[in-house]
C-alpha cells in the first residue's frame, strides 16, 4: 500500500511552533491513519526545535530566521533532511504537508517581514522533498492527493 509522509501537526500531534493543536483538514486521514499508511514527521521537532518555539520565516536569502533574529536554518535543514530520508525508507512518493509553514509549505509561505503576508514559495522541506521527485501536496489540494491514491 503507498505510503505518505504526513506533517504530524495534521494527525493532532502537538508539536506546532505556539503549541496548539490542529485538527485533520480531511477526515479520510483517519482512514489512511487505520489503514497504517501514513508517516508522520514534524521536520521543526526531528531537527531539536522544542514546542513551544519562536516563529520563523525564511527570508529571501534563504536562511529561515526568527522574529528576534536567530538563525534557525540548521536545525530546518536538519528536519528536512530527516524527512526526506523517512520517505526514502518507506518508499514513499506523496506527501501531505501543512500550506505555508516555513518547513511545510508546498505553494506559499510567509514573506519573512512577520506581517502576515504570504508568496509563493515552498518550505525547506517541501522544498527538498520536491527536489528528490517526491510529491508534496497540502490542505488546500488533498483533493488531488486523494484522486492519485484512489485512482
Ligand atoms: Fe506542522 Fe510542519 Fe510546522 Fe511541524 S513543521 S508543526 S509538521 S507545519
Amino acid at each position: 500500500m503507498e505510503k505518505i509522509l504526513i506533517s504530524a501537526c495534521f494527525l493532532g500531534e502537538k508539536v506546532r511552533y505556539n503549541g496548539e493543536i490542529k485538527t485533520a483538514p480531511n477526515s479520510i486521514i483517519a482512514s489512511w491513519h487505520e489503514q497504517g499508511r501514513l508517516v508522520s514527521v514534524c521536520p521543526e521537532v526531528s531537527g531539536g526545535l522544542p514546542v513551544p518555539r519562536a516563529a520563523a520565516e525564511q527570508q529571501a536569502t534563504g536562511l529561515v530566521i526568527t522574529q528576534a533574529g536567530v538563525d534557525v536554518t540548521d536545525a530546518f535543514t536538519r528536519g528536512a533532511n530527516i524527512a526526506l530520508s523517512l520517505c526514502e525508507t518507506h518508499n514513499i512518493r506523496y506527501a501531505l504537508l501543512k500550506e505555508s509553514s516555513p518547513s511545510c509549505g508546498s505553494n506559499t509561505i510567509y514573506d519573512g517581514s512577520f506581517s502576515h503576508r504570504k508568496i509563493p514559495g515552498q518550505g525547506v522541506t517541501a522544498a527538498l522533498l520536491s527536489a528528490h521527485g517526491i510529491k508534496v501536496f497540502s490542505e488546500e489540494n488533498i483533493d488531488q492527493l486523494i484522486t492519485i491514491l484512489t485512482a
